[in-house]
């Protein structure tokens, strides 16, 4: 299908542009090119065409000569968006590559990169009205004369200012333009004022740990070639400075940069930092931030007014020219990696990026995924760290309470006799606890009280989830399935129990247990709406003494009077059937922990167990992460799990479970043929499943899970590419998502 728009033959010699129009079904298009338009049509270029008659917003993908299989007859390009400078061409070859990489056609690639009002919408330009002459006699209406005078005063006004002055002021302003009292120049994004930058900036003397990590990363940056870093430093152990210093440096030689984090709603001292810093040219995004506002940053990026990006993972796709350096702080964060529509990994992009823009990329970590530590021992990043924190705070330590020995206290069996006590005492000394729980709802399984382990899958070692109806144990990884046994499979002690609980019953149980706590509860059910803000600062003032909460309380924040953190149940977040979930565990304790005795107070963490002895909570427990990072590297590799192979999720789902197994046996048929064409390294393949997903219906479709794990990188990438042509994104209501790298498999 070609586009139906005002038809015109393309004369000889003439260019055309293959164009992505940016529409719900994205794809290429042939345009030719009319003459005027010829020096501004380029790669990356935005420009505006006809389709059916309707005018349409489309990204230049390539300019070139005619080919002979282009239909004859072409649509012209309409025009290109005025004062937008081409995307910078480390862009568009991040585009392609994504595009290839997760198996996403380059149009749905295009429209998750750039906000859809940047795509919809040209830039603004400025406008001034200037004085020119008062008119031979003096206008009638006290409106214009208003106007008149204050212009007269004024010499030249921003042309908002200036219709402000009086109701409806722009008819006014007209009036007089018209009789030529007064002029308006407008001016481009590009010939707009540079923004300020802070007159003068304090700065800190490196330490010598920041000075030696700061040599290896500026002679890079001066380098202006790829270079890959891991920054490896506890929290606290000067990161940030190290960015800020290499940002500087990219600065001086006139180039930007882009910085990645987790999370931007919850670091206000980082937007305070950099704002500091660099002043105007840096631009904070953050996820509340209304979708005209992050447009207006695009084009601040593109036109270079802003040349510092502080962002979430959409940052990534900054159309920042003249790319000096991109940092992702907390590289190990899960938020990287986009959930829905196109399942793209910022952190891997980012690195990505680097290469094509040809600069240095930074990762920076104090518990970095084992990806990105396997990465550093290969030599692909360099290795550079910042052992021990600048102001000599000591971490606080950690106590394992073996629950299995611990009598019973309550029905509930949320608390020990050393959890409770140290929670009584920390708050009658008027100082505060944290209350942990992994998250809220899910994740419930079997676990034996007697010898503290969960119920595993003997295929793939992940633990079996519970499913209610019918009673059952699964591995969502394979299509394992086993009654629930009355005895512990491991040592046949038939104390069992189903366990997972939330972080209600925890805030009913610590109000029942310690009289004078006063509790807040932070979750994804209480932090939406202001409830964040609220509860936090309420903790903060000590209105409340007790915070009880999931992931949310472990990001970052600061809490002086915090003394005591208490990990209710370290199985919650051990047993997650996830293969990744000891990985998750060490990181989470190791944040947590990093919320104790942050003020003058020196704090201490309770963590509950059944089974002390596994490695991820041994190794939390003494703040060693390289012996956990070598451990859990074993074990990887024994299982041939990433960073040992390479992994791709298939999800289908339909509302009609029927129909979802249907087409989960198609695919796993069309998976086979394609992996045993696909030669020796496609027999090397496994292909686990179809089986039930983890949360098995969810939003009222039923979910079925097909994993391929695999050495050869290509050899995936092409049995995908196959399976997509095949079966799209699914026909009718059954959806087929394909999932690259993936790091959350529920
Ligand atoms: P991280 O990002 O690793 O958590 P930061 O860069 O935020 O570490 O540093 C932690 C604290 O130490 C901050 O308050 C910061 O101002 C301070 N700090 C960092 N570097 C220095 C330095 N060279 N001299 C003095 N204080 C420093
Ligand atoms: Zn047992
Ligand atoms: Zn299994």
């Amino acid at each position: 299908m070609e586009p139906v728009g005002s038809p015109t033959v393309h004369p000889g010699g003439a260019l055309v542009a293959d164009v992505l129009l940016l529409l719900p079904l994205a794809r290429t298009y042939t345009y030719s090119v009319p003459e005027a338009l010829a020096g501004r049509v380029r790669r990356g270029a935005q420009v505006a065409c006809a389709v059916r008659n309707r005018a349409v917003s489309g990204l230049v993908i390539a300019v070139r000569a005619p080919r002979d299989d282009d239909p004859p007859r072409l649509s012209a390009l309409t025009d290109v968006v005025a004062n937008r400078a081409p995307w910078p061409p480390d862009l568009m070859d991040l585009l392609d590559w994504a595009a290839r990489y997760y198996i996403a056609p380059q149009g749905v690639v295009a429209r998750t990169a750039m906000p859809s009002l940047f795509a919809r919408r040209a830039p603004k330009s400025e406008a001034t009205v200037r004085f020119v002459q008062q008119p031979d006699a003096p206008p009638r209406s006290p409106r214009d004369r208003t106007i008149l005078e204050a212009l007269e005063a004024a010499g030249e006004m921003d042309l908002a200012e200036a219709r402000a002055l009086v109701p409806d002021g722009i008819t006014s302003i007209r009036r007089l333009l018209a009789k030529g009292c007064l002029r308006m120049d407008l001016r481009a994004p590009d010939e707009q004022e540079p923004p300020d930058r802070p007159a003068h900036v304090e700065r800190l003397e490196p330490t010598a740990d920041q000075a030696a990590a700061l040599q290896k990363i500026l002679s890079a940056v001066h380098g202006e070639k790829y270079a890959g870093f891991l920054l490896h430093g506890v929290t606290g152990s000067g990161k940030t400075e190290v960015y800020l210093y290499a940002i500087e440096a990219a600065l001086e030689r006139n180039k930007g940069a882009i910085v990645l984090v987790p999370e931007i709603a919850l670091t206000v001292d980082l937007r305070r930092r950099f704002e500091a810093r660099f002043g105007g040219i840096a631009a904070v995004l953050h996820s509340a931030m209304p979708e005209s506002r992050r447009a207006k940053v695009w084009d601040d990026v593109l036109s270079g007014r802003i040349r510092v990006v502080v962002g979430p993972r959409s940052a990534v796709w900054a159309p920042m020219p003249n790319l000096g350096l991109i940092v992702v702080d907390e590289e190990h964060e899960t938020t990287y990696k986009q959930q829905e529509g196109l399942r793209y990994n910022a952190r891997d992009l980012a690195l990505v990026r680097g290469t094509l823009a040809k600069c240095p990329v930074i990762l920076g970590s104090a518990t970095p995924s084992l990806e990105t530590f396997q990465n550093a021992h290969d030599r692909k990043l360099t290795y550079l760290s910042l052992p021990s924190r600048v102001l000599e705070r000591v971490l606080p330590p950690v106590t394992l309470v073996d629950l299995r020995f611990q009598p019973v206290i309550g029905g509930e069996r949320l608390f020990s006799p050393p959890l409770r006590d140290a929670l009584a005492t920390t708050l009658e000394r008027g100082e505060s606890a944290i209350l942990f729980l992994n998250r809220r709802g899910f994740g419930r399984f079997i676990l034996c009280r007697s010898c503290g382990t969960a119920v595993r899958c003997p295929n793939c070692s992940i633990t079996l989830t519970h499913h209610a109806r019918p009673e059952r144990l699964c591995c969502h990884y394979c299509d394992h399935s086993t009654p629930v046994p009355g005895a512990c499979p491991t040592c046949n002690s038939s104390d069992v129990e189903v366990l997972g609980f939330g972080t209600e019953r925890v805030e009913d149980e610590v109000a029942r247990l310690v009289p004078n706590a006063r509790v807040g509860r932070l979750d994804s059910d209480t932090a939406p709406g202001g409830g964040l803000d609220r509860i936090l600062g309420d903790f903060r003032s000590g209105v409340l003494n007790v915070l009880v909460g999931t992931q949310i309380v472990a990001k970052g924040h600061d809490f002086p009077r915090v003394t005591l953190v208490g990990v209710l149940l370290a199985e919650q977040s051990l047993a997650f059937p996830d293969f990744r979930a000891p990985e998750r565990t060490f990181q989470l304790l190791t944040q947590v922990a990093g919320r104790a005795g942050r003020g003058d107070m020196p704090g201490v963490v309770i963590v509950q167990t059944y089974d002390p002895t596994q490695y991820a909570l041994q190794y939390a427990s003494t703040h060693d992460y390289l012996g956990f990072a070598v451990a859990e590297n074993r074990m990887r590799r024994e299982r041939g799990y990433p960073p040992h192979s390479h992994l791709a999720a298939i999800e289908i789902s339909s509302p009609d479970a029927r129909e979802a197994t249907k087409v989960a046996d198609d695919v796993r048929e069309a998976l086979s043929q394609f992996l045993m064409a696909a030669g020796p390294a496609g027999r090397k393949v496994i292909v686990l499943g179809p089986s039930a997903a983890a949360i098995e219906r969810l939003r009222g479709r039923t979910r079925l899970q097909i994993l391929l794990k695999g050495h050869s990188r290509s050899t995936l990438n092409d049995v995908l590419w196959r399976l997509q042509r095949l079966f799209g994104s699914g026909h009718g209501d059954t959806r087929v998502v394909l999932d690259v790298d993936p790091v959350s498999l529920l």
